[in-house]
């Protein structure tokens, strides 16, 4: 089979590169499991209500001209642009890889009856055990995607305990964020321990509850959920080194030492005019790199330079940060944005919670 275009992986930025080719009337081929599934709403409202949301249904792929093929890219050549699906073998004028991020429990015994729900068949089996009333969910890890989970299923009346070793949700992210996130957190309910270094999962009798185990604590749980983080990754068939994730990539997303391949999405530094190269696994990044890739591919001069932007919904709050956060030395409030500068005096990232009309205040103090 050939392709003008085979796009490996069909998340956020895999799905907006394709569109955005076939805009530039270039036929691409999508290559991943199912439809197109977009991300945030598996740990807020698809979590809530049980069904995954589509970036993109059979019919509008078709009418967009997006061609698909169901499966995973398990071998591959990119010197000679070749990929292998299954039985089928793909010749492509160009690759884009956009294969994301693995959301991998840490090796802890017991680790494998926890629930992964960052992926779209991982949500659904969540839901599938949260059927048939409130639940005992212990979730296993307080970042953006264990608190949000946390919170979201406290709302809708399950109990929740959220586990970190850190000693506050968010505890990774800058001031004043993770005091807002515990206060969001506790506002729906759910319980934070922090501190927490687990050590084993354990199951209880005949029963299907498990105890989940810490230094100097232990919690039994019906449903346990782990929301430990995600890697970088590339399938190993496609002969990337681990140790070379996230990828490199120049101004055009092309991937250094191969002829026509390009990375997208959480799978790469994104190489921003202003703060890149950058890790910055975010949706608006992931829809900006995809978006750029497939310019660079139809011919189009340009640079990714998008201001950064990611948010975080806990509960009904909502944190929306733009800008390049890791290049403040210095954070102020200044007329209740949350204002970070570098060691220059330049604004580099700006912070609004709950209140997303000051988004676009944020946006022009940053840009400015
Ligand atoms: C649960 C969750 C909630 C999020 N919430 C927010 C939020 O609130 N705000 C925000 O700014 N960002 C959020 N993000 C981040 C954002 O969604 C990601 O940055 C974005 O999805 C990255 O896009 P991607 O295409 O690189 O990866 P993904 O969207 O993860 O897609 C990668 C795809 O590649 C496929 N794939 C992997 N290997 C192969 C293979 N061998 N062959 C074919 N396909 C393959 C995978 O199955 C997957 O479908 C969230 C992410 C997750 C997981």
């Amino acid at each position: 089979m050939d392709a003008e275009v085979a796009v490996v992986g069909n998340g956020v930025a895999g799905y907006s590169c394709a569109a955005r080719l076939a805009r530039h009337g270039i036929r691409p081929l999508l290559i991943g499991r199912g439809l197109p599934v977009d991300r945030p709403p598996l740990t807020k409202n698809a979590l809530a209500a049980g069904t995954l949301r589509l970036l993109a249904d059979e019919a509008r792929l078709d009418s967009l001209g997006i061609d698909r093929l169901d499966g995973m890219v398990d071998d591959a050549d990119l010197d000679a642009r070749r990929l292998v699906v299954g039985e089928t073998e793909i010749e492509a004028a160009a690759i884009v890889l956009a294969t994301g991020l693995a959301y991998r429990p840490p090796r802890i015994p017991g680790m494998d009856v926890a629930h992964v729900n960052a992926n779209p068949r991982g949500m659904e089996r969540l839901v599938l055990a949260l059927a048939g009333g409130p639940k005992r969910v212990v979730v296993i890890g307080a970042g953006l995607i264990g608190t949000e989970t946390g919170a979201t299923l406290a709302t809708a009346g399950h109990d929740v305990t959220a586990l970190d070793v850190l000693p506050r949700p968010l505890d990774r992210l800058h001031d004043p964020l993770p005091a807002l996130a515990a206060e969001a957190l506790a506002a729906t309910g759910a319980r934070f321990v922090g501190g927490a270094q687990i050590t084993e999962l354990r199951r209880v009798g005949d029963d299907d509850l498990v105890t989940v185990c810490w230094e100097d604590g232990e919690l039994v749980a019906e449903v346990v959920v782990a929301a430990t983080g995600g890697r970088p990754f590339a399938p190993p068939g496609l002969g990337i080194d681990a140790a070379e994730l996230p990828l490199a990539v120049g101004v055009d997303l092309r991937v250094a030492g191969f002829d026509r391949v390009h990375a997208v999405g959480d799978l790469i530094l994104a190489p921003h005019a202003r703060f890149g190269p950058i890790r910055f696994p975010h949706w608006d990044t992931a829809i900006a790199t995809g978006e750029r890739a497939a310019d660079a591919i139809a011919a189009i001069d340009g640079e990714l330079d998008r201001l950064p932007h990611w948010w975080t919904d806990i509960g009904p709050h909502t944190f929306a940060e733009v800008g390049w956060a890791d290049a403040a030395v210095e954070w102020a409030d200044e007329d209740g944005l949350h204002v970070g500068r570098d060691a220059a005096g330049e604004v580099v990232a700006a912070l609004v919670a709950d209140d997303p009309r000051r988004l676009r205040a944020a946006r022009a103090l940053v840009g400015s």
